[in-house]
């Protein structure tokens, strides 16, 4: 079989844009499926061969046989989870995937993301087991991917017991709250190849936070405002070189753990979200384990992409270029899980 039997396809969200472009410049056909009402942008841009429409992302197991038929090769992104809302879903699909779904679990459960992060060496925001021990400040995460929706900061017990009661005491954790500069690092590891690229990085968008410095302290004080991290969009970052060897270490020991907990390990596009601080400490407080829409503002390459391809290389054309090689080696069970 090669490249013409086989499309790249994705959900219409997120990083798809990227993806879809992606597959194209690497000669591939590409196939998006979108929520009922939202596949302009698709149309507008000229971005897909193929364009399938369905009433909800969940509504994609009755596409699986055709997925099957057509060996349509998926590229997974954040907007799965909407699709797949629990990973026995996603496992139970037979369509073709790009990445290793092994992994996930060790993406999806804090805890052991945590032991992952930990045993790669990485430098982790203190976890408080109970509320009594907070003397500091903390955020308040919950589970699953909610783009930092609803977190909120506390600096002590009394704090952290009056906001919590809002959320009706969902189920969350307390970490350290690190003040530094975020960064996140978007990496690609290749099976093919077992290099590790840093292809890019960002920092995100948030509101309200990243629009609280626009009001005065006093103001902030006076209307009550309460710091939140939903996530809008992302802009751009080049780190001081000096950090570079130790981005690259930090991202070869993550691979070379995950390899000891599962086999096959990470696969393609990973990125770690750093906060560095004043003291030039790089805290790592996550770790995702596909594609990022971070990635999204180098759809034409990146600054550091381009010091080593001849062609603008995205991210989701990254993705596209491994699948290529890998049909081309016949070794396409290396990427595919
Ligand atoms: P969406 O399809 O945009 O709702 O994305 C699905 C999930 O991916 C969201 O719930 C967020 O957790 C995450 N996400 C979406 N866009 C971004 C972004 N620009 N930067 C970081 N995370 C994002
Ligand atoms: P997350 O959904 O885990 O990526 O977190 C959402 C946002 O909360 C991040 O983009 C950061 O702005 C902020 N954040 C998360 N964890 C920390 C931390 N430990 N210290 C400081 N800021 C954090």
């Amino acid at each position: 079989m090669d490249l013409k039997d086989y499309k790249i396809g994705t959900l219409g969200s997120h990083s798809s844009l990227q993806i879809l472009k992606g597959a194209r410049d690497e000669g591939f056909r590409n196939i998006i499926i979108c929520e009922k009402g939202r596949s302009q942008p698709y149309r507008s841009y000229r971005i897909a061969d193929e364009i399938i429409e369905i009433d909800s992302f969940k509504d994609i197991v009755k596409l699986e046989q055709r997925l099957i038929d057509e060996n349509v090769i998926l590229v997974p992104h954040g907007s799965f989870f909407s699709a797949y809302t629990d990973l026995s879903a996603l496992n139970a699909s037979n369509a073709l995937y790009f990445g290793n779904k092994k992994i996930l679990p060790w993406e999806e459960n804090r805890e052991k993301q945590r032991d992952w992060l930990k045993k790669a060496g990485l430098k982790l925001p203190k976890i408080y087991k109970t509320p009594e021990e907070i003397d500091g400040p903390v955020i308040i995460k919950f589970f699953g991917a909610g783009g930092g929706k609803g977190f909120f900061l506390a600096k002590n017990p009394a704090e952290f017991y009056k906001k919590i009661k809002e959320t009706e005491n969902k189920r969350h954790i307390i970490q350290e709250y690190i003040v530094g500069a975020p960064i996140y690092v978007h990496y690609f590891y290749s099976p093919l190849s077992g290099e590790l690229e840093v292809m890019s990085m960002d920092k995100r968008y948030e509101t309200n936070v990243d629009s609280i410095g626009r009001i005065s302290a006093k103001d902030q004080l006076d209307l009550n405002i309460e710091s939140s991290y939903n996530i809008m969009g992302n802009i751009p970052v080049v780190i001081r070189e000096k950090f570079l060897p130790d981005l690259f270490s930090m991202g070869e020991r993550v691979i070379e753990v995950s390899q000891e907990l599962e086999p096959g390990g990470l696969i393609g596009p990973f990125c770690l979200e750093t906060i560095i601080t004043p003291e030039m400490e790089i805290y790592v407080f996550e770790i995702s384990a596909r594609i990022v829409a971070g990635t999204n503002p180098y759809i034409n390459g990146s600054p550091y992409a381009d010091l080593r391809y001849d062609v603008p290389m995205s991210t989701g054309r990254r993705v596209a270029l491994e699948i290529k090689e890998a049909i081309e080696s016949n070794q396409l069970e290396k990427v595919l899980g």
